[in-house]
């Protein structure tokens, strides 16, 4: 029985390492994951699991314990407060309100970026690497944009089995070539756990679709990876369920995750998909971290598209993802939502406008 994720036992300040190994593996005993934190005014222990057995010895009692703090949140590390403010600020609330930092790239030549509140980021390319040098040419010419970060896939999850599936192993090469010879960090898919060696040495970032946002298997294989996660949201998932996923993530030890809401289906709407900008502010509310939004999936056609960013910027987002491609219409996949060079060029001003607007 898993009764709830676990709560936060703050220890005695100066607490031996001996006595607090003595905690820790007593409540290891009881079947909960332990994780010592140290680094604030008080040494941590974050308790999970099947908190029940442990619930009636009350360990809050015991010697070295100083206080117990409940998770309020079905996901304690991605939610504000909890074990957060207990990092450095057992008695009050300033580290449960500082919002997470992703920074990526910065290696082998690339440019460094932070997904945050202090920055918009843009994130752009083709849905897929179709050829090789061509790929190359579009990132330079975003680059020279102010694009930050190339996105384009080479393993697709694609809905017919017959559709273009990406380059794979050659795609990964172009997106190499990206980084070495135009400084991008890049991003690109994961549809496989396998794959997961390879990609996270040769990318800067892993986007999980929306398709794979509840395959725990990946997701807490990514909670065991260091490298950042661009996490998709469903098209059909709640917030607490996209949160959920997220915790899998961040529950593993790896909290470089940047939230993506791409649209949601609905019957109703036009176009069968409807971008949840309202999230945003739900977003806000309950996690930590960077949120950005793709108006290219929630819009699916390229005339939406500009409208969506540019309401999108205006929700506070982090950033966006948009798919650029330099001849939409021989794009071999989301080519109707795909916008071409010069489109996306004047979507991006109005973004920048509309940001500039925001900070005055
Ligand atoms: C994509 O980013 O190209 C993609 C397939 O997106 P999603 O997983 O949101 O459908
Ligand atoms: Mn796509």
């Amino acid at each position: 029985m898993s009764a709830s994720p676990g709560f936060i036992l703050i220890l005695d300040r100066d607490l031996p390492a001996t006595q607090r190994n003595r905690i820790k593996r007593r409540l290891e005993s009881l079947g909960a994951t332990v994780q010592f934190v140290s680094g604030g005014t008080h040494p941590v222990l974050e308790v999970f699991g099947d908190t029940l057995a442990i619930s009636t010895l009350r360990p809050e009692t015991w010697s070295g314990v100083a206080r117990r703090v409940e998770f309020a949140s079905p996901h304690p590390h991605v939610a504000w407060g909890a074990g957060r403010a207990a990092l450095d600020d057992p008695t009050g609330a300033e580290t449960a309100r500082r919002p997470t930092v992703v920074a990526l790239g910065g290696e082998g030549g690339t440019r460094r970026v932070e997904v945050g509140p202090e920055s918009f980021t843009i994130m752009a390319g083709p849905c897929a690497v179709e050829e090789p040098e061509a790929t190359v040419a579009l990132a330079r010419t975003l680059s020279e944009f102010g694009v930050e970060v190339f996105r384009a896939g080479i393993d697709k999850p694609r809905t017919s089995p017959y559709a273009f599936q990406g380059l794979g192993s050659v795609g990964l090469e172009a997106l190499r070539s990206v980084r070495e010879e135009v400084g991008l960090p890049v991003v690109t898919e994961i549809l496989d756990v396998r794959h997961l060696g390879p990609l996270s040495e040769a990318v800067d970032l892993l986007q999980v679709g929306a398709r794979n946002m509840q395959n725990f298997t990946l997701l807490e294989e990514l909670g065991r990876c260091r490298v950042p996660v661009l996490l998709k949201r469903a098209y059909s998932a709640t917030v607490r369920e996209f949160l959920l996923a997220a915790e899998y993530i961040l529950s593993g030890g790896n909290d470089a995750v940047i939230l993506c809401e791409r649209g949601l289906r609905s019957a109703a709407a036009s176009e069968g998909v409807v971008l949840d900008i309202g999230a945003v502010a739900e977003l806000r509310r309950t996690t930590h971290l960077p949120v950005i939004l793709d108006p290219s999936h929630g819009g699916a056609k390229a005339y939406r598209v500009p409208t969506l960013a540019a309401a999108a910027t205006a929700s506070g987002c982090d950033g966006l993802l948009i798919e650029v491609h330099s001849d939409p219409e021989i794009a071999l996949s989301d080519g109707q939502q795909a916008l071409d060079v010069e489109t996306f060029r004047v979507t991006l001003a109005r973004v920048r406008a509309i940001r500039q607007a925001l900070r005055d």
